[in-house]
């Protein structure tokens, strides 16, 4: 069976439905029983600081503590760094304010320093489509910055590498050492065995907070999204596919940028499925929880198109995944189909890549010092001790930062609550679900990342715990590696 067939064997089978199918990945049901597993002893590897999770905000904070001289260590489950940024989104958002949603604000470039960093190596080898201006729908953001997901695995990986990051992929945090409220090292595992990594400080950028678990910090797990994986769609014609959607007179998304090293094509289109017109087409959409809107780096294809689903659980559970790793390839099989049978351009589209497992937009929740509010985000405001300011909101035009402004990410919010050098970062901080629409994008995760390393550093220099560093100290570290901090 050719994979064209099996596509129609698949929707013919009724299985693009939005039901969980329970059979073929159930687990067994546990026995009961238990196995005392004996004790060893662990060789110790020793650094300063420790990165757990090498994937958005997780690279940048390697980065940025190793380049502040610490003794740096990452340790990421995957064979490459990257994490989210590569496998769920379609633009970074946003390294901008949203000035063009707000006639006479001026544009600001609102995250610079290692973010911007990785966008400047990444555009030196045809791998983004530079900060495109939004043409259409530039109330929600007004640039689109995409990247090529697997030249952004390469070049942060080398960035790493240069920065003197020690990198161990392929290793999976699986435990925490902790004295008191002090953390002393991680457990890893991988094929050359368990190992004990030591540091001075730690910063959690796992996603799902598994060394602030580990180390028994609290956290919740809200279960406030769908769980998704994200297609790239090859052999697609995509100025047809924007026609399709002007001519059907749809309120669709526009950016012009970099697409296979030409100036000025189109490099983000679509629409919401809410706005699509043709109603067999919207519904089975709808039936797949498939979003039209997209954005490519290269001639000839999308990256990405999602398929949601919602669980019943939060997705820390391995076995409600496991249904839902199954439905979610089904909906993308399903979701190639459809772009083959309506969307002009698109009749040889295939599926080129997707992601090695489903994506999250929030897993476990970890309680931190300060939780930024949602009126934090949208009134805009500013702290005495910021370690990055943004300004895009992903619920935009319904909810945006006040006049096109920026407000500030406070260090508090990344301190862990109850233990001493634990810093949290990236998706899992910020309880309220508006405000978490804001906090957990790209670009705030990357931002946060630089902060989080950087104070990681110079709590490890001096031996400090997180709440001993003095803020000065840490203001002066990012200015000078180049961050913005102006409110
Ligand atoms: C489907 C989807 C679409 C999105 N779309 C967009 C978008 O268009 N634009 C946008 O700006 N944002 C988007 N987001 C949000 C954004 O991509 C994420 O919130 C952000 O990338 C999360 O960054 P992070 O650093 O917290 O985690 P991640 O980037 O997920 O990094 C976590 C890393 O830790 C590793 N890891 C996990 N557990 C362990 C462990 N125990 N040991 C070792 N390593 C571990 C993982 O492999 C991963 O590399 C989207 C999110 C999802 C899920």
């Amino acid at each position: 069976m050719n994979r064209r067939e099996f596509s129609k064997s698949v929707l013919a089978a009724g299985m693009g439905a939005g039901v969980m199918i329970d059979s073929p990945v159930q687990a067994a049901s546990v026995s009961g029983e238990y196995y005392e597993e004996p004790a060893k002893r662990l060789a110790v590897r020793k650094f300063d600081v420790i990165v757990a999770g090498g994937g958005t905000g997780g690279v940048v904070a390697a980065i940025a503590a190793a380049r502040q001289g610490a003794r740096t260590a990452l340790i990421e489950v995957k064979g490459y760094p990257g994490g989210t940024v590569t496998e769920g989104g379609t633009a970074l958002h946003s390294f901008y304010n949203l000035w063009k949603a707000f006639p006479g604000v001026p544009k600001r470039q609102v995250v610079k320093g290692i973010p911007q960093e990785i966008i400047d190596r990444l555009l030196k080898v045809g791998g983004c489509t530079g900060h495109a201006e939004m043409l259409e729908h530039y109330n929600y953001d007004s640039v689109c910055t995409a990247i090529d997901t697997e030249l952004y695995k390469l070049v942060t990986f080398e960035m790493l590498v240069e920065a003197g990051v020690q990198v161990f992929v392929n290793t999976r945090v699986a435990g925490a050492i902790v004295d008191g409220r002090r953390v002393r090292g991680a457990l890893g595992e991988s094929r050359s065995g368990r190992e004990a990594f030591y540091a001075q400080s730690f910063v959690d950028c796992t996603a799902d907070g598994d060394l602030c678990a580990y180390a028994g910090a609290k956290y919740s797990e809200p279960n406030d999204y769908p769980v998704c994986n994200s297609v790239g769609i090859g052999n697609v014609d995509i100025e047809k596919y924007y026609e399709f959607f002007r001519s059907n007179e749809l309120r669709g998304q526009l950016a012009r940028g970099l697409r296979s090293g030409q100036p000025n094509l189109i490099v983000r289109a679509g629409a919401d499925t809410s706005q699509i017109n043709v109603p067999e087409l919207a519904e089975a959409a709808r039936a797949i929880g498939m979003s039209f809107i997209t954005t490519t780096v290269h001639d000839n294809y999308f990256m990405f198109i999602k398929c949601n689903l919602k669980l019943p659980v939060s997705p820390t559970d391995r076995d409600a995944v496991a249904k839902a790793e199954l439905e979610l390839r089904r909906r993308m099989a399903r979701a190639v189909e459809l772009f083959r049978r309506y969307i002009p351009g698109c009749e040889k589209a295939f599926m080129a890549r997707t992601s090695p497992n489903l994506c999250i937009r929030r897993g476990r929740l970890i309680e931190c010092d300060y939780d930024i509010t949602h009126e934090d985000v949208i009134e805009a405001r500013h702290f005495d001790d910021e370690i990055m300011v943004y300004g895009f909101h992903d619920s935009a035009p319904r909810l945006q930062i006040a006049n096109g402004g920026t407000y500030g990410i406070p260090y508090r919010a990344l301190c862990v609550k109850g233990l001493e050098n634990l810093y949290a970062c990236g998706m899992m901080i910020t309880s309220n679900h508006d405000a978490h629409m804001s906090t957990r994008n790209t670009v705030c995760c990357m931002g946060q990342g630089q902060g989080a390393g950087t104070a990681a550093a110079l709590c490890a220099a001096k031996n400090l715990g997180t709440r001993d560093l003095r803020y000065p100290l840490l203001r002066d570290a990012l200015l000078k590696a180049g961050v913005y901090l102006e409110a």
